[in-house]
């Protein structure tokens, strides 16, 4: 997919899909993510900073099947347990770096019994 974006506003943006379908569309919304082709096609900058908070990601099985998203908040970050399917939930772990590289250091036993 590519965008040949308008070049006066009397004009309408051109969008290429990778089938050589060419769509004019009278509105284009870029809803494409953090990597949004639509807005490095369309040169809209965009900025970040770090906040020192790292993501520790994983998936988790429990006892019981779980359908509730739970996010606790520590004094060093937020901790999420969103459900998956079945028994299975992911789990978000909002930390400093060095709390992150401890919870990775620990051994699968020790880690489930931290985040229990
Ligand atoms: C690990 C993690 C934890 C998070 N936790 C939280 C939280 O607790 N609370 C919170 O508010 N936010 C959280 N976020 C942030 C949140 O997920 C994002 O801010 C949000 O999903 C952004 O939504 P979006 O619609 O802009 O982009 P996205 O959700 O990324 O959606 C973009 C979609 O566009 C699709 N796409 C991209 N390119 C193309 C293409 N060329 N053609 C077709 N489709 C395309 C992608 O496949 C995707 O489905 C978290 C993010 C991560 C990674």
């Amino acid at each position: 997919m590519s965008i040949e974006p308008a070049t006066n506003p009397s004009e309408r943006p051109l969008v290429h899909l990778e089938d050589g379908t060419i769509i004019e569309p009278t509105l284009l919304i870029g809803s494409d993510g953090e990597k949004s082709k639509t807005r490095s096609d369309y040169k809209i900058g965009s900025w970040g900073y770090s906040y020192n908070q790292n993501g520790l990601v994983c998936t988790v099985e429990t006892v019981r099947p779980n359908e509730i998203a739970f996010q606790r908040f520590l004094r060093t970050g937020p901790v999420a347990l969103l459900p998956l399917w079945g028994n299975f939930s992911s789990i978000v772990w909002s930390c400093p770096p060095d709390v992150c590289k401890d919870l990775q250091d620990l051994t699968e036993s020790e880690f489930v019994e931290r985040l229990n």
